[in-house]
């Protein structure tokens, strides 16, 4: 079962999106100044199959897209649990976005998200803003490929 900590609407989690933004907790990586350690708590805050339909009606319709940023322990029941979020938003006409804090490639659980963010934080390459980040965004595209859009963050 999947606990979230906060969710807010935001511009800047996915690029050209507005984004309904839900903090999972349970994460099991242990990255170097973590930038929100809360979300390494077992079950800490609310259970998001409680609360998942009702966030979703508050905001809908002023969102583009809902961004899971977590996976909670990776079990195969969360990722069930997140597949399933992600149809009901998809049936809303939000595209999803899931934020993984893993060093893995895309994996076959994640396919029916729109945007994939892989990576762990490490501090000396910078998050998603930063040019020489290890961090990726891969979007989806029209011929359900996912291509790497991490650039989007970047300021010239
Ligand atoms: S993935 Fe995110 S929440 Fe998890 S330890 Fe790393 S920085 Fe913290």
């Amino acid at each position: 079962m999947l606990y979230y900590t906060e969710f807010c609407l935001s511009p800047c989690e996915v690029p050209e999106e507005k984004s309904i933004c839900i903090y999972i907790s349970g994460c099991t990586n242990r990255c170097k100044n973590c930038h929100y350690p809360a979300l390494q708590l077992h079950n800490y805050g609310e259970s998001l199959g409680n609360f998942f339909a009702d966030i979703i009606e508050l905001y809908y319709k002023q969102a583009s897209c809902v961004c899971f940023l977590g996976e909670g322990r990776g079990f195969p029941e969360d990722q069930a649990e997140l597949i399933s979020y992600a149809e009901y938003a998809h049936a809303k006409g939000l595209k999803t976005c899931l934020y993984c804090g893993r060093d893995t490639g895309i994996e076959s659980w994640m396919y029916v998200f729109d945007y994939i963010k892989l990576g762990s934080y490490r501090e000396e390459l910078g998050s998603l803003d930063s040019k020489t980040t290890n961090q990726r965004l891969y979007r989806k595209n029209d011929e359900n490929k996912y291509e790497d859009i991490t650039n989007r963050f970047w300021i010239e």
